[in-house]
């Protein structure tokens, strides 16, 4: 039997027995007047109870706070992987519909992407993998107006399917219902969501001295040869393949351990999805260089301390990526961080944000974001109100937070209206957009809905020419 039915038979036993008392007591004071304190304090621990069984009730009824509506079905991966490696189809019901899905191997990590593990004591274990468990494709029949992200491993399947409007999320049931089976996966359309979370204030600001970053050493008084630089950094551009490093901390790897799948699987199917989007937008796609696993410097919950205990572990265990002759030597652009931290004031992610003066943004290197996945005690949400992330948020607060790496501000995204009845009615909004909304859309502005708001250009040309600059 589910824990969850455990607990709400619990509350409803729990939940009679106090009715029961308060009955009674009730009836002692109102009806005998037997007015004494032992009756009274038995009046109000049975009301107490009363409400606590209500709680623990309405906490085992919902699969998740944020979730209206969703549909149950049962996906065999073993079938589906027999499928894909013969370049078959396989079916997928979203919302009781079967639908056949066509998918092929899409890489996110480069060849032998290197996976680091600190140790406590200092160690630091090195692998690598080759392996490439991610996909991209359609909905058979539908190429032109569908779009598949999956990632498939033999324990866990999970991502999304865009079938036009409708942009359905697969996750394991048992993330949300500890004793639900491995087959089980709970599917859910944005739409059927309901949440509004802050993406406020999630920029760490820096502001270096205006200075031409193709100069050398010199000026009058110069004498001698300048020094050459060791690589022509001024020469520095990248995409439309972006070299990352995937971060976890100890919260994030002890979050998913629930799932007997390593903690850099669950980084690698966030960053499948986020590329679906970047390569949609702005043709691009980010390919993991390293995983990074660091229970030793990735300590605090406060969102400003941890983005530099990042970039003090990435230093330390991979390269000062703040260079830039450093990010020319590893090929890596950008970090990012996946933390399983409750993080202080509900912070969902923070980058860090270079500008010269107050003018030209340079965008930025390291960036995190809040992935709480951890399983609870009901499944759903704990008693402190910790709720595992839904895949959807996971995968927008970290494109959001890239997306500032690149140079997209809040400023240039965009919302617009799409029902209205004399005013507005429902706003829809761009992935920059500061507040995270159940229907923010998988969309970077472009001008289109507003002139002069365009955080494509701005991430495009930050690729292409301004990630010169030593960002330290
Ligand atoms: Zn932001």
């Amino acid at each position: 039997m589910a824990r969850k039915s455990i607990w709400k038979i619990a509350a409803i036993i729990l939940g009679i027995f106090a009715a029961g008392i308060l009955i009674y007591a009730a009836y002692l004071l109102f009806v005998k007047g037997v007015i004494e304190t032992g009756t009274i304090v038995f009046l109000l621990l049975a009301l107490l109870v009363l409400l606590l069984c209500f709680w623990i009730w309405q906490i085992t009824s919902r699969i998740h706070p944020h979730v209206k509506k969703y549909y149950l079905t049962t996906i065999s991966i073993e079938d589906v992987l027999n499928k894909v490696n013969k370049s078959e189809s396989f079916p997928i019901e979203l919302g009781g519909k079967p639908v056949e899905i066509q998918v092929v191997p899409e890489r996110a990590s480069d060849l032998a992407a290197a996976i680091i593990v600190a140790g406590e004591d200092r160690e630091i274990d090195r692998s690598s993998t080759d392996e490439v468990i991610t996909f991209a494709g359609h909905i058979a029949g539908f190429e032109e107006t569908s779009e598949v992200r999956l990632t498939i491993t033999p324990l866990m399947m999970g991502g999304y399917v865009l079938d036009g409007g409708n942009w359905w999320f697969i996750e394991p049931l048992k993330k949300f219902q500890m004793d639900a089976e491995q087959t089980d996966y709970m599917i859910y359309r944005t739409r059927d969501l309901q949440f509004k979370l802050s993406n406020k204030d999630d920029l760490v600001r820096h502001t270096m001295e205006q200075f031409d970053p193709y100069s050398l050493p010199g000026g009058s008084g110069y004498i001698g040869e300048p020094p050459l630089p060791p690589v022509d950094t001024s020469k520095h551009s990248v995409g439309p393949d972006i070299g990352i490093v995937m971060v976890a901390d100890k919260e994030f790897y002890e979050g998913v351990k629930w799932t007997n799948t390593p903690w850099y699987i669950h980084q690698i199917k966030t960053l499948n999805e986020v590329n679906g989007l970047y390569k949609k937008n702005i043709g691009f796609r980010f390919l993991t260089k390293a995983w990074i696993m660091d229970p030793v410097s990735l300590t605090s919950s406060n969102g400003k301390v941890l983005l530099t205990q990042l970039i003090t572990s990435v230093g330390k265990l991979w390269a000062n990526l703040g260079l830039v002759s450093e990010r020319m030597r590893t090929g890596t652009e950008v970090a990012h961080l996946t933390s399983g931290k409750d993080m202080d004031g509900k912070l969902l992610g923070i980058a860090d944000f270079w500008t010269v003066g107050n003018s030209l943004g340079l965008g930025g290197v390291y960036s995190l974001s809040q992935q709480y996945i951890k399983q609870t005690l009901f499944g759903g949400a704990d008693i402190f109100g910790n709720i595992p992330n839904l895949a959807y948020q996971d995968m927008m607060v970290m494109a959001h937070e890239l997306g500032h790496s690149f140079n997209a501000v809040h400023e240039e995204a965009v919302e617009w209206c799409v029902t209205s009845f004399i005013i507005c009615l429902d706003y829809e909004r761009s992935l920059m957009w500061d507040t995270y909304y159940d229907d923010n859309k998988d969309w970077i502005s472009d001008g289109k809905y507003r002139k002069g708001h365009d955080n494509r250009k701005r991430m495009i040309n930050n690729a292409k020419h301004f990630r010169t600059y030593d960002l330290v």
